[in-house]
Order: structure tokens, then C-alpha cells, then sequence
């Protein structure tokens, strides 16, 4: 991801910048704005009302380097605009995407990073133009916190998709125009985001239960949502970590027999209470064998690499299999000949659009789907990392921001 970075927000301001070629091409039109913009923006007056004020003063926890390892960190976010919200954030989820990223896994990263995307807090203002939330309402901030908002994609809620490449990742995008050069994320005490990927909280969820569904959450709800998953459907969940879990909670919440696939022996009694049918745990391949093609779905949160093909063999011919987990450089090993077995169509998916991130927070709170989380200090961080890539989580660590 630390290679989608095409376009700043004052190339987006221009209601242009399709391809960083474009925004070179009139980045000496920009400039020459700023210039003449300079001396009334240096006695801190602007040509708009609404701009903001100031720089916002925030601290985190940041890594330095790809060694991943976090520490305190104070820094600033740029200011207010007037389609912005800022977030006093109470509580952030760890994803393993924080730390494949944060080591540098993914590609190479800008530090200091603050990693953290499953956000949720209280408003604490709003820019001129924001109606649709005011301070003191219960949010949550997920993996993005902007996108273009032109195109089709971005027009239809596939934000994730954004066609112009310009989704804005929460944490570690390239941003010139922001003071520490990369968007910051949630290990932090507040974050600013577009009022249009602001989500809404239920009261009847608490903000806690709710930071896990805005990456966990919606990243497994969308794929089984695009497969209309229904009552009695055999639906596989492989990997029963945080976001395996939900899966499992989601997939037997409408109905269907879920079969978990785990390598970890001692989930097993928990994911049959998450609502699982079947439990197998796998130690080689051959342990896949009795579950040949037994599968109308499957879903895989497996965030290494591994053999896919292996796994595809459990989906009925012409079924689909859909791989969530991101592993390390974004390489999985596939073994060929096992794929032609069953015909699987085989996708990648990477969480959710912001219209279904809603549905799935108000599908959770409706049906009282929680996930199972651990609240940590910001100073256990560190241990909680090395706890999840031992796989010893149980099943999703949530920072409690109160503590930094
Ligand atoms: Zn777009
Ligand atoms: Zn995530």
C-alpha cells in the first residue's frame, strides 16, 4: 500500500490530479497559488472563512524504523477544513495490518508512523460545511479517510476502489500537504477525517466492542455479503484470529453451518461457542482431505503466506473462495494443480466501501454480534504485536487511548 500514492490533497483541491504525471504537470500553477497565498496565510488570516485555524497538536505511539518497535510520540495534524471531523479517539484496535506495515513488510515506509485503523471516539468539532455530525456524537474512524469522491467507484461507496487512486489510507499514505509528510493513525489521541468516511456509532454498542468492526468487521462482512450468504450454506472461515472470529460470528448469524479451519488446537472450544459446526485443525494439508469439495464458500484471513490451492480444494466446483488475509509482500504460494480440482473462483478483497461499513456497525449492534477483545495500555503495545504474530491473541487487542 505504501506504493498507491498518487496525488496530494492540494492537487485534490484542484478537482484534478488523476495520475501523479497530471499533478506534476501543474504543480508549478499550484505553487505559484501558495506563493501569493504565503504572506496572508503567515499572519494566520485566510481567503476563506472556513479554513482552519492552526495545526492540531496530537501524540501517539510511533515506530521509528521497520523494526516496528513503538514509542511515545508527539506530533501535529494539519488543520481543520471544512468538510472535516475531528475525532477524540477513545479506543483503537490492533490489526495485523499494523504490524505487517509498520515493519515494513508491505514495501518500504516513511517513520515516524503512527499504525492504528480501527478507531472509534467522540467528535470533538467539525468544519464549516459538516452537517451530518456535531461534537459529542459516537464515531468510528476505519482504514480510510478519504478517496477523489468523483469517481464511479467513489460515487457508488466503493471507496476502496477508488478509480483516480486516490483512496487515502488512514496510516502511512504519502501526503505532502500534511505537517509529518504521511497520514497518522489511531494509536494516537485524536485523527481528522473527510466527514463523508466518518461512521456512525450506535448507543447500544460500546465504543470498545465497536473499533474491531471497522477493519476486522467489515473486511469479512463484504465478501460474505457479495456471496448473499444464507441459512444452511457451508461456509469455511480459515484462520480464527481477530478477524476469523468475526467471520465465524457473521456467517452463523445468517444462518449458515460454519466449518473454521485453525492451526491453533486450543481455539477450538471458543470458535464452536463463536458459532461454528465444525472445527478442524490443520497441522498438514492431509488434514484437508475429508473436506474435499464439502464447501459452497470459503473464506481465508490467513495473513502469511501459505498454499492456497490447498484450501481452494474445499469449495464445491464452481464455487468461490475469497482470501482476505494480506501476507507479507502480498505473496502467496499456489499450488496449481490442486486449484483445477474443484474450478474455485478464486478473489482477493480488501475491507469494505463506507456505506457498508455502516450497514455492517448497524448490522453488529442489531444483532448484538461482539467481537472477543482484550483492552490494553498503549505501553503494552509492543507485547500485544508479539502476541498476535504468535497467535496467543484472544481475539482482537484494543488500545485503550485514555493511557497515552
Ligand atoms: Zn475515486
Ligand atoms: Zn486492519
Amino acid at each position: 500500500m505504501g506504493l498507491i500514492g498518487m496525488c496530494t490533497e492540494k492537487c485534490d483541491s484542484q478537482g484534478e490530479g488523476t495520475s501523479r504525471r497530471r499533478f506534476l504537470q501543474h504543480a508549478g500553477v499550484v505553487g505559484a497559488g501558495l506563493m501569493l497565498a504565503g504572506p496572508m496565510s503567515a499572519l494566520g488570516l485566510s481567503n476563506q472563512s472556513t479554513e482552519p485555524r492552526g495545526k492540531i497538536a496530537s501524540r501517539g505511539y510511533a515506530a521509528r524504523n521497520n523494526s516496528g518497535v513503538l514509542s511515545p510520540w508527539e506530533f501535529q495534524r494539519r488543520a481543520l477544513r471544512e468538510d472535516d471531523v475531528l475525532v477524540d479517539i477513545k479506543y483503537c484496535g490492533v490489526c495485523h495490518s499494523d504490524i505487517h506495515k509498520l515493519r515494513g513488510e508491505w514495501g518500504e515506509e516513511k517513520y515516524p508512523q503512527v499504525p492504528g485503523h480501527e478507531i472509534t471516539g467522540i467528535v470533538a468539532s467539525v468544519g464549516s460545511k459538516v452537517t451530518k455530525f456535531k461534537p459529542g456524537d459516537r464515531v468510528g474512524v476505519g482504514p480510510m479517510v478519504d478517496s477523489c469522491g468523483q469517481c464511479d467507484n467513489c460515487k457508488n461507496g466503493l471507496e476502496q476502489h477508488c478509480q483516480r487512486w486516490q483512496t487515502k489510507f488512514t496510516y502511512g499514505f504519502p501526503d505532502d500537504s500534511l505537517p509529518t509528510g504521511i497520514t497518522q493513525g489511531g494509536y494516537s489521541i485524536n485523527v481528522l477525517v473527510k466527514d463523508r468516511f466518518v461512521i456512525r456509532i450506535p448507543d447500544r454498542m460500546r465504543l470498545q466492542d465497536a473499533a474491531p468492526l471497522l477493519c476486522a468487521g467489515i473486511t469479512t462482512y463484504s465478501p460474505l455479503m457479495r456471496e448473499s450468504i444464507k441459512e444452511g450454506d457451508k461456509v469455511g472461515v480459515v484462520g480464527i484470529g481477530g478477524l476469523g472470529h468475526v467471520a465465524v460470528k457473521l456467517a452463523a448469524s445468517k444462518g449458515a453451518e460454519v466449518h473454521a479451519f485453525t492451526s491453533t488446537e486450543p481455539k477450538v472450544d471458543d470458535i464452536r461457542a463463536f458459532g461454528a459446526k465444525n472445527v478442524v485443525v490443520v497441522r498438514t494439508p492431509r488434514d484437508l482431505g475429508p473436506h474435499f469439495g464439502s464447501l459452497d464458500y470459503c473464506i481465508s484471513t490467513i495473513p502469511v503466506d501459505y498454499n492456497i490451492g490447498y484450501y481452494a480444494t474445499l469449495v464445491r466446483p464452481f464455487g468461490s473462495f475469497t482470501q482476505v488475509g494480506m501476507p507479507k509482500e502480498g505473496k502467496l504460494t499456489l499450488q496449481h494443480f490442486m486449484m483445477t480440482r474443484n474450478r474455485v473462483n478464486l478473489n482477493g478483497s480488501m475491507i469494505g466501501g463506507i456505506p457498508e461499513t455502516q450497514e455492517v456497525i448497524d448490522y453488529c449492534a442489531r444483532n448484538n454480534i461482539k467481537p472477543d477483545i482484550e483492552i490494553i495500555s498503549a505501553e503494552q503495545t509492543n507485547d500485544a504485536w508479539n502476541a498476535v504474530v504468535d497467535k496467543k491473541a484472544r481475539y482482537r487487542y484494543v488500545i485503550d487511548i485514555s493511557t497515552i
